[in-house]
């Protein structure tokens, strides 16, 4: 099974793919998390991407595309994907579905997290004083916000359309929104 987590930063979508990985042994696809390790690592697409990153902005799309098809077949051995914080535009998700249908697969469910935005800001503050992730402060915080309501949620739309987007209400305690997201999924054919 391949499984979008959807929502703004903040929403929770990290955290509840790592209990999919735990729960059920699918693989965490994360563009946020590679483009880190890549900027840790000072390798030239860390050196790319690190002022984009620390502005809050979407790095280009063929740079995330090509992040996500050298683990697809990770992924694929694995039973399937979470893809966390990919697809952001209308571009990669429509490269998604083309790398995905050439490997005879799809996209079966997208569970967009619900958390309003004082919650965003109060958890994402939160995030930034425990860890000090740079893009996490207040400031850019917003850019990436923006960035959500302008490029990423005309997802919405898109996934509706494809009829396997479902709410789940991201307010709640980690455990209730993991068991939202589990009924979720189970109720997904194979
Ligand atoms: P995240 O950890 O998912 O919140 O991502 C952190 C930052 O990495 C974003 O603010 C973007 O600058 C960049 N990024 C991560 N995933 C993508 C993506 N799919 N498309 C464009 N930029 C991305």
């Amino acid at each position: 099974m391949n499984l979008i987590l959807f929502g703004p930063p903040g929403c929770g979508k990290g955290t509840q793919a790592k209990k999919l990985v735990d729960g059920r042994g699918m693989v965490q696809l994360s563009t946020g998390d590679m483009l880190r390790a890549a900027i840790a690592a000072e390798s030239p697409l860390g050196l790319q991407v690190r002022d984009i990153m620390a502005r809050g902005d979407l790095v280009p799309d063929e740079v995330v595309i090509a992040l996500i098809e050298e683990r697809l077949p990770e992924a694929e051995s694995a039973g399937g994907a979470i893809f966390d914080g990919f697809p952001r535009t209308i571009a990669q998700a429509q490269a998604l579905d083309a790398m995905l249908a050439g490997r005879g697969a799809r996209i079966d469910r997208v569970i967009r997290l619900i958390v309003d935005e004082p919650e965003l800001l109060e958890r994402v503050t939160g995030r930034f004083r425990e860890q000090g992730r740079p893009d996490d402060n207040p400031d850019t915080f917003k850019t990436r916000l923006a960035a959500y309501n302008a490029q990423t949620a005309p997802l919405i739309p898109y996934y509706e359309q494809a009829g396997c987007l479902r709410e789940v209400d991201g307010m709640g305690t980690m455990d209730g929104v993991a068991s939202a997201i589990a009924a979720s999924l189970d109720a997904v054919k194979s």
